[in-house]
C-alpha cells in the first residue's frame, strides 16, 4: 500500500493529553512480559476498520468498489520496522486527533477513571481493559500512522507520528489507497518481531478468528516456515496467514476454547477472560447464529443509563452495528457477543430492527439462552465462577425481576443471598438451598432488608427466627427492597419481609396467653409509651419477635422501607410520610424497669432512648443525634449516682 508524503505540508506538533501520557508510561512498564499483544491490537483495529467500511458501503457501494478488504503485515528487517496496513474506513484528520491523541475512546477512558495512583495496582488494572492502539509503544520507539478516510480525496491523507513520549506530530499527505497503515520502528530489544516465523505464529495465535485475510508480504511466499500446521486450504494462497473466517460461522466442535477467548477480547475490547459463553446456530424459520459471552469484570459504565450497550450485529456476515440493544433485555446488558442474522435486510435501520417481529422472537430466545447459560454456570463444580458472576452482575440481574415477568422464575432461581445459614461475606444461598433446608410445612420464605450484611446479621428482627432455627435471607443491595416487590412466590412459597407487619410464628412465647393481670399491666405500659412517643411511632405493641433486645421497629405492610426512601430521595422525589411501629419485649429487664417507673419525666426519657436505640439498631439516622447522646449521658450519670 503506497503513499507519498507531500513535501509542501510541514508537520504540526501536538501534546498528548496528560492522561494519555500516564497511560503510555504505565503500559510500557507493566505489560512488558505480554508485549506481543500489540500485534493483536493493531490487527483488531484494522479488522474493525474493514467492518466499518463494509457497513458504510451498504449505502455507498462505491466506497469499496471491487477491492477485497484485507489486512497486510510486512516486515522490513533492514529498516527495523513492522507495518500493519488495512484498506478499511480510515481516519480523517479530526478523527485521528480524537482517536489517537486523546482518551475519547471508551477503553482508555474507563481505564483512566479507575487509576488509583498506586503503580502496582494500576499495572494490574491495565490487564482488565482493552489496551488498544497505544500498546504499539511497548515494542516501538516510534510509531507512524498514515491514514485516509474512504470518503475523502487522495490529497486529504494524514500522517501521525510519535515516539510516545508526550507529543505527536500531524501532517497532511497525499495517500493513494484508502485506509490506514501503522508502521512501528521496533526497539532494539524487540527485534524478535522482525522474524517472519514469529509473526506468523502470533497472527495465528491471536488473529485467526478475524474475518478478513491477514496477509504477509515480503519473502513470505516461498518460505513456508510455520506453515506446516495450517489446517485448511490456506496453502493454496500462501500469503494468507490466518483462517480468515468469521469465528461464529464455524461449527462449535471445531473451535478451541482459546479461540473463543481471543475472539471475546477482540469484540469486547476487554483484556480479561470471559467466564463462559454460548455459541448457537438456529436454523429453520429464522436463521441466525449467536455467540454470547459472560464477562468476568463489569464495565465501569454498567450503571450509566446513557452509555452504549448491546451485542455486535451482523447480517449475513456484514457488520451492522457494535451496539444492537434490541436483542437482549436491559438487565442482561453485561452480555457481550455477536448475533448474525440471515433474514434481516442488509439495509436495516434502527426502526426496522425495533419493529421486526422476528427480532422480538430472537430476543426472547437469546434471553433464555443467557439464563440457561447462567443456570449451567451456577451448577458447575467450580463455584468460583458463579460467585464472580454474582459479585459483578448480581445486582443487574435482579432488575430482571421487574423487567421480565415471563422469566421471573428462572431469574429467581439464579439469585444468591446471604442468610442466617451462611457465614461468608459473599452471598451463596439460592432459593433452592433455602427450601431444601426448610421444613415442608413452612409456608413462607423469610427475608430481612438491611443496610449491610453486617447490620443484617445482628438485627433484633432475627431473634425469634434464630430461636426456632428458621433461616432468614439477608438482603442488603440497594435495590433489594424494590426488586423483592416483584417476587411474590417461589415454588409455591410466598416471600415475607421479617421487618414488616405482625409476626405470626407458631408457638411464640409472647403470643401464649398470659394471665389477666399481666395482660392488663402490659396494655397499660403500651399506652403510656405511646403517649410519650406518639409523634414518632404509629403503634406500640408487645413483640413476638424479640428474645434478647428490648425493642425493635417494624414497618406496616405497605409502607415504604428505608431503601425505597433512599431511592426516591436520590431521584429527587418526596417519599410519602409514614411512621414505624415500636415493638417491645416485656421480658427484657429494661422494659421491666420502664414499667415500674413512676416518675413521668424519667419514664419519657427512658422511652425515648429505647426508641432511639431501636432506630440505631436498624442502621437509621437519628434526627437529633446530639439529643440522644445527652439523654444517654444523663442516664449514665444517674446510674453512677445511685
Ligand atoms: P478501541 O479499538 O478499543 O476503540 P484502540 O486504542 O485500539 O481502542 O483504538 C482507538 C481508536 O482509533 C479506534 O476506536 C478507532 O476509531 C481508531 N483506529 C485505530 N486503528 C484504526 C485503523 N486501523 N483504522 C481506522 N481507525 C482506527
Ligand atoms: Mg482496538
Amino acid at each position: 500500500m503506497s503513499e507519498t508524503n507531500s513535501e509542501a505540508a510541514s508537520p504540526e506538533t501536538f501534546g498528548f493529553q496528560a492522561e494519555v501520557r500516564q497511560l503510555l508510561h504505565l503500559m510500557v512498564h507493566s505489560l512488558y512480559s505480554d508485549r506481543e499483544i500489540f500485534l493483536r491490537e493493531l490487527i483488531s483495529n484494522a479488522s474493525d476498520a474493514a467492518d466499518r467500511l463494509r457497513f458504510e458501503a451498504l449505502a455507498k457501494p462505491e466506497l469499496v468498489g471491487d477491492t477485497e478488504l484485507a489486512i497486510e503485515v510486512a516486515i522490513d528487517r533492514d529498516a527495523g520496522t513492522l507495518t500493519v496496513s488495512d484498506n478499511g474506513v480510515g481516519m480523517s484528520r479530526e478523527e485521528i486527533i480524537e482517536q489517537l491523541g486523546m482518551i475519547a475512546h471508551s477503553g482508555t477512558a474507563r481505564y483512566l477513571e479507575n487509576l488509583t495512583g498506586d503503580q502496582q495496582k494500576d499495572s494490574q488494572l491495565i490487564g482488565q481493559f482493552g489496551v488498544g492502539f497505544y500498546s504499539a509503544f511497548i515494542v516501538a520507539d516510534e510509531v507512524e500512522v498514515s491514514s485516509r478516510r474512504a470518503d475523502l480525496p487522495t490529497e486529504e491523507g494524514v500522517l501521525w507520528r510519535s515516539d510516545g513520549q508526550g507529543e505527536y506530530s500531524l501532517q497532511g499527505i497525499e495517500k493513494a489507497d484508502r485506509g490506514t497503515t501503522v508502521r512501528l520502528r521496533l526497539k532494539a530489544d524487540a527485534s524478535e518481531f522482525l522474524e517472519e516465523a514469529r509473526i506468523r505464529t502470533l497472527i495465528r495465535k491471536y488473529s485467526d478468528h478475524i474475518s478478513f485475510p491477514v496477509r504477509m508480504s515480503g519473502g513470505a511466499a516461498g518460505d513456508g516456515a510455520g506453515d506446516e500446521d495450517s489446517s485448511d486450504s490456506d496453502s493454496a494462497d500462501e500469503q494468507t496467514v490466518n483462517r480468515a473466517k468469521a469465528l461464529w460461522t464455524r461449527p462449535r466442535t471445531e473451535v478451541e476454547d482459546d479461540e473463543y477467548v481471543e475472539f471475546y477480547r477482540h469484540i469486547a475490547h476487554d483484556f480479561s477472560d470471559p467466564l463462559t459463553w454460548s455459541h448457537n446456530r438456529v436454523e429453520g424459520k429464522r436463521e441466525y447464529t449467536s455467540l454470547l459471552y459472560i464477562p468476568s469484570v463489569a464495565p465501569f459504565d454498567l450503571w450509566n443509563r446513557e452509555s452504549p450497550k448491546g451485542v455486535k450485529l451482523y447480517v449475513q456476515r456484514v457488520f451492522i452495528t457494535d451496539r444492537a440493544t434490541e436483542f437482549l433485555p436491559l438487565y442482561l446488558r453485561f452480555v457481550r457477543g455477536v448475533v448474525d442474522c440471515a433474514d434481516l435486510s442488509l439495509n436495516v435501520s434502527r426502526e426496522m430492527i425495533q419493529q421486526d417481529p422476528a427480532v422480538g422472537a430472537m430476543k426472547s430466545a437469546l434471553t433464555k439462552r443467557v439464563l440457561d447459560l447462567l443456570g449451567r454456570l451456577s451448577k458447575e463444580e467450580d463455584s468460583e465462577k458463579y460467585a464472580t458472576f454474582w459479585e459483578q452482575f448480581g445486582t443487574t440481574l435482579k432488575e430482571g425481576l421487574a423487567e421480565d415477568a415471563s422469566n421471573r422464575d428462572r431469574i429467581a432461581g439464579l439469585l444468591r443471598f446471604n442468610s442466617t445459614q451462611s457465614e461468608g461475606v459473599a452471598p451463596d444461598r439460592s432459593l433452592a438451598d433455602y427450601l431444601e433446608n426448610a421444613p415442608d410445612d413452612q409456608e413462607s420464605i423469610y427475608y430481612l432488608l438491611a443496610d449491610s450484611p453486617l447490620a443484617a446479621r445482628s438485627s433484633p428482627h432475627l431473634e425469634a427466627f434464630r430461636e426456632r432455627g428458621i433461616e432468614v435471607l439477608l438482603l442488603s443491595d440497594r435495590i433489594d427492597e424494590w426488586a423483592m416487590q416483584f417476587l411474590d412466590e417461589y415454588q409455591g412459597k410466598s416471600f415475607r419481609d421479617v421487618g414488616r407487619g405482625e409476626l405470626d410464628l407458631e408457638e411464640s412465647d409472647a403470643a401464649k396467653p398470659v394471665d389477666p393481670d399481666e395482660d392488663k399491666e402490659r396494655k397499660h405500659l403500651v399506652k403510656r409509651i405511646k403517649r410519650v412517643l406518639r409523634e414518632r411511632v404509629d403503634e406500640v405493641r408487645v413483640s413476638t419477635r424479640l428474645k434478647e433486645s428490648a425493642a425493635c421497629l417494624v414497618l406496616n405492610k405497605h409502607d415504604l422501607g428505608f431503601q425505597m426512601r433512599e431511592l426516591l430521595k436520590a431521584s429527587g422525589q418526596e417519599a410519602p410520610a409514614s411512621l414505624p411501629n415500636l415493638e417491645i419485649n416485656p421480658s427484657h429487664p429494661l422494659i421491666g424497669k420502664l414499667a415500674g417507673e413512676a416518675d413521668e419525666d424519667r419514664f419519657a426519657l427512658l422511652s425515648t432512648v429505647i426508641l432511639d436505640q431501636a432506630m440505631l439498631a436498624e442502621g437509621r439516622q437519628l434526627d437529633d443525634p446530639a439529643a440522644f447522646v445527652r439523654r444517654v449521658n444523663d442516664l449514665l450519670l444517674e446510674a453512677d449516682a445511685s
